[in-house]
């Protein structure tokens, strides 16, 4: 299927019409949108102060996201019972593990906007499966039973899937007051990405990158934000572990996969646009603007691993480049001698 129907390894994902509710705002991206993208799915979803994503879990992917702007709260909870509850600004990551349900409140000020990263391109709605539509689709006397309420005021639960919905700004009060169990209020589920010192390469630009060893909880997924000056070059490399799932955060960038065979797709990316690599295949990123690059990137494994050409290249006898390209000896000792990962212009 790769090699035949894939033509495009990029995704207009703010360009998509989005999905609007009370609340909120969404635009997704899974394979049946975006036919390259077989590992991962992405989203980007807006919430307004006290506008939440309903309780709701996923059935085939866990959800990894990161914060671009704006403050929300989320509430999770674990198959042994405990409950946490998490508060994201700018910058910050979270993790929730497959099949566990969750919510997501927008706290204000303002809008808050985050990206989802999910580690099933197959995610969508279809396996997301919401608090109000599970309760809605069994008979109405055993929701009254369940839920200790008459059949009236089972009537007065909402009749199809919320999805988004508009509350009240909640505050910390709110978290500890009621007389159910309490919540952790937690950072289990939160790591502060932008808060981490970043891997410099000067002139070149910067990397922050988290993996279940900074963030033990997030087992399945990786993350890092990639800043490129301009006319830097992530350098030609490939994943042997993980697909890679990008969502260009401001600038422009070009990409090269190469998939084998003579096969490659070079394409450009403007701010807002997806860009995927599968598996294994090579790929660089060049940013081609006048300003840094920002570029939010996930993986679906929670162990990063990346070979560098330049590394792999510093790491063989040049007898052997001179023989493999078929070079001068002088010509073999001008590839890079050491790792370079981003080159600068
Ligand atoms: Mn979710
Ligand atoms: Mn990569």
């Amino acid at each position: 299927m790769m090699e035949k129907e894939i033509l495009s390894f990029k995704y207009q994902l703010e360009k998509k019409e989005p999905r609007l509710g009370s609340g909120g705002i969404t635009r997704g991206a899974s394979v049946h949108d975006f036919p390259a993208s077989t590992g991962i799915a992405g989203v980007s979803m807006r919430l307004e102060p006290g506008g939440m994503r309903e309780l709701h879990w996923h059935a085939n992917a866990a959800e990894w996201a990161y914060v671009l702007s704006g403050h929300c709260r989320t509430t999770i909870i674990h198959p042994d019972g405990s409950s946490y509850i998490d508060t994201f600004g700018p910058g910050d990551t979270w993790y929730f593990p497959k099949g566990y349900g969750h919510s997501i409140q927008g706290i204000g000020p303002g809008e808050c906007h985050f990206i989802l990263i999910f580690d099933n391109g197959d995610f969508s709605e279809d396996h997301t499966f919401s608090i109000t539509d599970f309760i809605r689709s069994v008979p109405k006397e055993i929701a009254a039973q369940n839920l200790g309420l008459s059949l009236e005021e089972v009537d007065l639960l909402p009749k199809k899937e919320v999805y988004f919905a508009l509350g009240d700004v909640p505050d910390d009060a709110s978290c500890i007051s009621s007389p159910r169990p309490i919540p952790e209020l937690s950072s289990k589920h939160r790591y502060p990405l932008d808060a981490q010192q970043p891997r410099r390469i000067p002139g070149g630009g910067t990397q922050r990158l988290v993996t279940s060893t900074e963030f033990p909880i997030s087992t399945t997924m990786s993350g890092s934000v990639i800043e490129l000056q301009p006319g830097a070059l992530r350098e030609m490399h490939w994943h042997p572990n993980a697909d890679e799932w990008q969502y260009y955060i401001s600038g422009t960038a070009e990409m090269t996969v190469f998939l084998a065979e003579g096969k490659a797709v070079t394409e450009h990316f403007e701010t807002g646009d997806v860009g995927y690599v599968p598996m294994g295949a090579g790929h660089y990123i060049k940013n081609t603007g006048e300003d840094v690059c920002r570029i939010l990137i996930g993986f679906n494994n929670g162990h990063y691993e990346a070979i560098d050409l330049s590394e792999w290249l510093a790491t063989n006898p040049e007898a052997l480049l001179q023989g493999n390209f078929g070079i001068s000896k002088n010509l073999a000792e001008k590839f890079p001698s050491q790792k370079l990962f981003i080159k600068p212009k």
